[in-house]
């Protein structure tokens, strides 16, 4: 009966919208997922771009397990030798003087944390974040989201007050004739933004260091050594939300890294345990961290860091450590180059684009060469995007769907092999 409903179309489409037919997923090995009827698909978005380490890795579900039978819960206002543990690992693998480690539950949660953070040590209200972006779906993290299809019921249910938003660095946004052009236009108009909002009232700039369900989009080269340095030049924090970048989907720890800029800020979920439990949280620089301890700030909630999840997490950045990032790092350029391959055959694709394993195939209407408007504005017509999607299932490779849905995400497990990478 509850599988009934759940294979009800209506109630697929109430929490996420996709036109895919709703298959029930009971196993995963790797790369794979199996669903109730033993079919076989190629995870081709990671679950929801979280699964890095593939799915049922034994070392992070021995990890769980031995978790639960020493101690499942320990309060997160008291110590736990598992939590400092990896509080420890977390600093050490961060860029930098990124050292404070405050944990959450969910990616929102971590954006939560990280607004209140920034707020308090800058004792200043707004935050500044980008259009087309996602960093979550709570009452502060949803209003920091500015991607085409939440920002149309936004108002009623976020916090959208205190917060700025910033044109992103995409090519249809300026009228840049080169890469470098489109970095400085683009950062040029950050500082406008914030000049206009006035320098002593902003907190922080919150932005994903690759753009994640907004369509995998890379920065041009510059545009975050010059956010950086508005940052500084205004004493503005910079937040890098890594809660898809992070962990080996970029190539390194954190997306940032690959744009060499350090941020004052990151914050993180999903790859974190491998999604084998639910952890979050913000790694803040070693000043701010000072600042929090000598002030009154009460962080926290009772599931924030807890054991089974740190477990978890402890096991995946070993599994990671020991090899799964550089794997990942290997198989990426080939990825890229097969859907390279794609870009040059089919007419309707208009680019593609992305960094280490999270890429987007953008599609546009070959006869006007207009990218398809998303389906929340003008009904879906035309838009191939949910077709192909819906047969790439039926054919057995899972894709993920670009929130303004004119994309097609690709983001597999950082184990997946060259020869998924050609069935895919
Ligand atoms: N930030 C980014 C960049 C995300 O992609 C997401 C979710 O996809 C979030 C934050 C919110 O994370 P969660 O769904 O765990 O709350």
């Amino acid at each position: 009966m509850a599988n009934e409903r759940l294979k009800d179309e209506s109630v697929i489409k109430h929490w996420y919208d996709t036109d895919d037919e709703p298959i029930t997923i009971v196993e995963g090995d790797d790369a794979t997922v199996y669903d109730d009827e033993g079919t076989a698909y190629l995870d081709f978005l990671s679950q929801l771009y979280c699964c890095n380490a593939g799915h049922s890795n034994e070392q992070i579900t021995a990890a769980i397990t031995k978790q639960a039978e020493r101690i499942p819960y320990v309060s997160s206002a008291k110590h736990n030798d598992t939590r400092s543990r990896l509080a420890t690992d977390l600093a050490e693998i961060a860029p930098g003087s990124l050292s404070d480690v405050y944990f959450a539950i969910s990616g929102s949660e971590a954006n939560e944390t990280a607004i209140q953070i920034a707020r308090t040590v800058q004792d200043a209200p707004t935050v500044l974040t980008r259009w087309q972006s996602y960093h979550g779906g709570t009452y502060g993290a949803g209003g920091l989201t500015g991607d085409p299809g939440t920002r149309k019921t936004l108002e009623r249910r976020a916090a959208t007050t205190g917060v700025g938003k910033f044109l992103p660095p995409l090519p249809d946004a300026f009228d840049a004739e080169t890469p470098e052009e489109l970095a400085e236009q683009a950062a040029n108009h950050v500082e406008f933004v914030l000049r206009n909002e006035d320098p002593d009232s902003v907190a922080a700039i919150v932005t994903e260091p690759i753009g994640g369900t907004s369509g995998a989009y890379p920065a041009p080269p510059g545009y975050f050594e010059r956010l950086r340095e508005i940052c500084d030049k205004y004493d503005v924090l910079l937040v890098s939300d890594e809660v898809i970048t992070g962990f080996g989907r970029c190539g390194e720890w954190f997306g940032i890294q690959t744009e060499d800029v350090q941020p004052d800020l990151i914050t993180f979920a999903k790859g974190v345990t491998s999604a084998y439990a639910p952890l979050a949280g913000v790694i803040a620089d070693a000043w701010i961290g000072e600042e929090i301890r000598s002030g009154s700030y009460d962080l926290g909630q009772t599931f924030a860091g807890h054991p089974i999840s740190c477990a978890a997490a402890e096991a995946a950045i070993e599994v990671y450590r020991d090899g799964l990032i550089e794997q990942g790092s290997q198989v990426a350029p080939y990825l890229e180059s097969r859907l390279r391959d794609l870009e040059e055959r089919f007419d309707v694709i208009d680019t593609v684009r992305g960094r280490g394993l999270l890429w987007s195939v953008v599609f546009a209407d070959p006869k006007t060469n207009e990218p398809f408007v998303h389906p929340w504005v003008d009904g879906n017509a035309n838009n191939p995007v949910a077709d192909v999607r819906s047969e790439a299932q039926e054919r057995g490779t899972l894709f993920g769907s670009g929130r303004p849905d004119t994309q097609v995400i690709v983001a597999p497990p950082l184990c997946v092999t060259r020869s998924e990478i050609d069935e895919a």
